[in-house]
């Protein structure tokens, strides 16, 4: 019997599954859960005289001569075909290295044969033509079932796997394997091998447009109950209760501004979360600027009130020390002084660090990566803060909250919002706490985008960097990279060329990236901070916190190799002062190229909201989170967690009841078999525990 796990030898050719084995495909279950990505059509049967450059079409007609000939170019060669369909007359061409490649198909396209030709029109010496056309003749077995209009399923192929090939291993797979491999997810849903069947044979687009609409749905509910299942072992986890809100209340007084009102209300969400013994796990969302870090620290401040260890876990060293800088000046009025843990510190005092945090003592840890290691031990852990949060993977939050004997609170910041579907669906079950406001007094931040192609206004750029200075502001001049040889926009080429520019003569220029020892970075920022050197030339390790509120211009070179939500970020790093400031997005891009207007729409706009809508519109949502979140998202090839809020909704409504009425799915065989073929081990772990 054929079965998911047999082995693609079984049914194919050696060779062929050489080729598939190159792709990670090996078993029959594989091939058929490889999916095409997307159809084709033959395109419509038209006549020759009303073909149309570009588009796909099928035209039926009869061949008129077939010609051997040597292509100019090298010792390539070619078949010129001419055929008609009475009215008009058009040619074929096939490639190949040998004649001999070709034969095949100069013995089948005798003059006299008719048939359907289908493929790409293009126009040769005035004539129409289709490039390398499959065809179906007359006498073809295949010419009685060839339908135009049928989709014709495209598949990612890898080496020289040919799509057809792959058409073909499937429809033998499809009809050896036995079908109760797939049966029903749910009862009542319908049977699951006829959806598989509908996406690799549709007979029309309805097939695997209502195919693609049944694996999401089923994508969807896989998930949903995976973290329905994980939302009830939740509430039998404990968390540390913080009822003594002394500290929290007394660190808020002592803040040098009043709250915003999104402050005001956000604080007090998280410390009704944290007087509870659900472990909380929110996410604060809010601009660039709006005042999140405060909002985390007042939850840490509860947390050191309670007596319990806060950690904040930054995504690079330069914002952990200036975190941990600012927090210990924030936290001065109540006596606390903050630990930071960071990869370069001295042995000596990461020692000492270690063993204050494992004693259990009340403590408030900034740290990087390094808070992570096996020798951390924070056995009193109750609040980990996590900034920024989408530099960081799921397991690294795992691995931090596993370090405590309690299942502490969880607080994530991001200024890219999440959609709601995306929290529900990838990130397990975040709440999500959006600060719309502002803090008063924010100066506006002006963009104008600067073409290359105007050296006049390039040469202002510098002239306008000048005034900026003398008036004591700072300027960042963003590059794409660290020292490329021949990228002018690289930060080497820049310091140099600005180095030698006129309108900068007397000044100090700067340089910081990612490559830097850490103490010679602080010593960068320092300077810069202080005006030693205001023009700071740098890669994005500016991008994410960063915090000099002198900065009121900033130029990004190459602007259009950036993302938005990335520009965003590193606009976010001006006009943090009393002062408005300038950004200079200068770029090669052409008006009306998409490059272009994605930059005009960053010029446009200072709401990193409408921003971070129009990027995930623009980019696959995975990347605007940064690879390390996209594990589970890959893995969802037909949900698209944007568009299909409602499905997702519906899924999670249908999951909640079934998982409540019966927690270990013992009634749901088919669903239980889908979690465990649908996510490894590892994948579960992922949506597990946000
Ligand atoms: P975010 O993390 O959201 O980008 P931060 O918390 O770093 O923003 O705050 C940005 C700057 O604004 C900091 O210098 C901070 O001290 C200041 N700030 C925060 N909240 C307020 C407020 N309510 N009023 C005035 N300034 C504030
Ligand atoms: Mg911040």
């Amino acid at each position: 019997m054929i079965t998911k796990s047999t082995h693609l030898n079984r049914l194919l050719a050696a060779g062929l599954v050489k080729k598939f084995a190159a792709m990670g495909i090996t078993t029959c279950g594989q091939l058929l859960e490889h999916f095409p990505f997307r159809y084709q059509k033959k395109g419509e049967l038209a006549p020759i005289g009303r073909l149309q450059e570009g588009l796909e079409a099928t035209v039926y007609a009869k061949v008129l001569s077939a010609q051997m000939q040597s292509a100019r170019s090298g010792r390539k060669s070619l078949l010129k075909v001419k055929i008609t369909d009475g009215a008009s007359i058009m040619g074929l061409t096939f490639f190949a290295a040998h004649p001999r490649a070709l034969s095949g198909h100069e013995r089948r396209l005798l003059p006299g044969v008719t048939g359907f030709f289908s493929g790409k029109v293009s126009v040769y010496a005035g004539s129409y033509q289709l490039n390398y056309p499959s065809y179906v003749l007359d006498n073809d077995e295949q010419f009685a079932s060839f339908d135009h209009k049928r989709p014709i399923p495209v598949y990612h192929v890898a080496g020289k796997l040919k799509n057809e090939q792959v058409i073909e291993s499937v429809k033998l797979i499809l009809g050896s394997i036995d079908p109760a491999e797939y049966g029903e997810i749910i009862e009542g849903d319908g049977n699951f091998f006829d959806v598989i069947r509908a996406l690799h044979q549709p007979q029309t687009d309805a097939d695997w447009q209502n195919g693609s609409r049944k694996m999401a749905e089923f994508e969807a509910l896989v998930t949903q109950t995976v973290l329905a299942q994980n939302r009830v072992e939740r509430q039998h986890q404990r968390a540390p209760k913080m009822v003594d809100k002394a500290a929290e209340e007394k660190f808020i007084k002592s803040l040098p501004f009043a709250l915003t009102d999104g402050q005001s209300q956000a604080i007090s969400q998280i410390s009704h979360d944290l007087g509870g013994t659900v472990p909380m796990s929110r996410l604060i969302q809010g601009d660039v600027g709006s005042g999140k870090t405060v909002v985390a620290l007042a939850a840490m401040a509860l947390s050191w009130g309670n007596d319990y260890q806060a950690a904040l876990l930054a995504p690079t060293e330069i914002l952990a020390e200036q975190h941990f800088a600012s927090i210990a000046a924030y936290f001065a009025p109540l006596g606390v002084q903050p630990l930071l843990l960071t990869a370069s510190q001295g042995a000596a005092t990461k020692r000492q660090t270690l063993a204050t945090l494992a004693s259990g003592k009340a403590a408030i840890v900034v740290g990087t990566h390094a808070l992570l290691s096996d020798t951390v031990q924070l056995p009193r852990l109750g609040v980990v803060v996590i900034d920024e949060q989408h530099r960081f993977g799921v397991e690294q939050r795992d691995l931090l909250r596993q370090k405590s004997e309690l299942c502490p609170h969880l607080l994530v910041t991001t200024a890219t919002p999440i959609p709601r579907t995306l929290a529900m669906s990838v990130f397990g079950d975040l709440e999500i706490t959006t600060i719309r406001d502002m803090p008063k007094g924010r100066k506006p931040v002006v963009t104008h985008l600067v073409p290359t192609a105007k050296a006049n206004w390039v040469a202002r750029i510098w002239q306008r960097a000048r005034t900026e200075i003398d008036d004591g502001g700072r300027v960042f001049v963003v590059c794409p990279v660290i020292d490329s040889e021949d990228d002018l926009a690289s930060v080497a080429a820049t310091t140099k060329m600005l180095q030698r520019e006129e309108a900068l003569v007397g000044i100090n220029i700067a340089q910081l990236h990612g490559r830097m020892q850490s103490v010679e970075k602080d010593t960068v920022m320092r300077n810069f901070a202080a005006g030693q050197t205001p023009i700071l030339v740098s890669t994005t390790v500016i991008e994410v916190g960063v915090d000099v509120p002198a900065a009121t211009m900033m130029v990004i070179l190459e602007a259009d190799r950036f993302g938005l939500s990335q520009l965003h970020q590193l606009r976010g790093r001006i006009g943090r002062g009393d002062k408005p400031g300038v950004c200079l997005a200068v770029t090669s891009a052409r008006p009306g190229t998409e490059a272009w207007d994605r930059l005009a729409a960053f010029a446009a706009t200072t709401d990193g909201f409408v921003l971070a809508q129009k990027d995930l519109e623009i980019r696959d949502f995975g990347n605007v989170l940064g690879s390390s979140q996209s594990g589970v998202a890959t893995d969802l090839k037909f949900l698209d967690v944007l568009a299909d809020e409602e499905l997702i909704r519906a899924a999670r409504r249908r999951a909640t009841e079934i998982v409540a009425a019966d927690p270990q799915l013992r009634e749901h065989p088919g669903l239980q078999n889908a979690i465990a073929s649908y996510f490894t081990d590892d994948q579960t772990e992922f949506i597990d525990k946000t």
